[in-house]
């Protein structure tokens, strides 16, 4: 048994959380985790809580993840608190209230920015996503179809349809493993990845529409403004897709997604193709994320914000 099953073994009460708008890897991992512990134990033995901030309804067919609870309430004490697919404590949310009552933290990750902020991290940057790294501390024989279903949806999910580069010969053998416990690949990857609502595709066209080229067409720009948001009534998964959608242009090396979260604050999504650091820039926005892949909120208003990202993206291109 791996260390970390064993100190769950030794617990009674276990508190499993992701981060602030969940992911596929974010929903796929906690989802597993959740179903892999309540496989062995009965709630006499443990008691087990599984918590997001929302459930995006493209996952919502997983096994259990209707008892996942979206509420926090005040003082909860878990002996042992798992965080995965956060890179640092801010990114769970509301949770980070329980942080300090709980007697053992524990932290899954594959965030180059992780800030080791629990007492202890399992952190592979070589995993493709959390679901990755969960399998390989799993014993096999206890994953369940419904745990490996979860596991296999957020390696869909992190590798764009092991398209990116963090796919490796590793993560394909551990989806073949999954795919042996019975999950179809068809119904994850088109139900859950390539299937959009008609809004979702008429937000995509919308930014596909706007976007604008920069630093001599070597990036590509995209913005979600509050006014489209409240016209669409969309929430944050429905933009799920548009950056990748945005990364393939021919040509580009760098693309920016921003999206107004209030007045003056927007979120950053940031994708690059071979050389460009986002992690990098993201980290020192107070951000995070990988190399390829990473996101940061900026305050001010829209034309200083686009300033600064294309300020640090040319830094790295000269
Ligand atoms: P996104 O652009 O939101 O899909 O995020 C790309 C990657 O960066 C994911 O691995 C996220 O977990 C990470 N990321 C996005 N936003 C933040 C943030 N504000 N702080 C830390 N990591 C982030
Ligand atoms: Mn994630
Ligand atoms: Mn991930």
């Amino acid at each position: 048994m791996t260390e970390i099953f064993k100190i769950i073994d030794q617990s009674r009460s276990i508190g499993i959380f992701g981060h602030i708008r969940p992911d596929g890897d974010c929903m796929g991992s906690v989802t597993a985790l959740y179903n892999y512990l309540k496989d062995q134990y009965n709630e006499r033995e443990k008691h087990i809580e599984v918590y997001l901030d929302s459930v995006p309804e493209n996952f919502w067919f997983l096994n259990r993840a209707d008892e996942i609870r979206t509420d926090f309430p005040n003082n909860n004490f878990y002996d042992v608190m798992l965080i995965l697919d956060c890179g640092s404590l801010d990114r769970i949310g509301a949770a980070q209230a329980y942080f300090p009552n709980a007697k053992t933290t524990i932290n899954i990750d594959h965030h180059i920015s992780n800030t080791k902020f629990a007492d202890i991290s399992i952190i592979d940057l070589e995993s493709s996503s959390t679901c990755e790294l969960l399998y390989t501390l799993m014993e096999k024989d206890k994953i369940s179809f419904s745990t490996a279903e979860a596991l296999y949806l957020g390696i869909v999910h992190d590798t764009g349809v092991f398209k990116h580069s963090n796919t490796k010969k590793r993560t394909m053998e551990i989806a073949g493993e999954l795919l042996d416990k019975g999950v179809s690949s068809s119904k994850i990857i088109d139900g859950t990845f390539y299937e959009k609502t008609f809004l979702q595709n008429q937000i995509l066209g919308h930014c596909l529409m706007e976007s604008s080229l920069a630093l001599g067409g070597r990036v590509i720009l995209s913005f979600i403004s509050q006014k489209l948001i409240h016209f669409y009534k969309s929430k944050p998964a429905d933009y799920d897709g548009i950056i990748d959608q945005l990364r393939i242009t021919k040509g580009i090396e760098a693309a920016i997604l921003l999206i107004e979260m209030e007045e003056n604050e927007y979120k950053v999504s940031m994708r690059s193709n071979t050389f460009v650091d986002v992690s990098t820039i993201a980290t020192s926005f107070g951000g995070g994320g990988h190399i390829r892949a990473a996101g940061c909120t900026i305050q001010g208003p829209l034309s200083e914000v686009t300033y600064q990202i294309l300020n640090a993206i040319e830094k790295q291109m000269e």
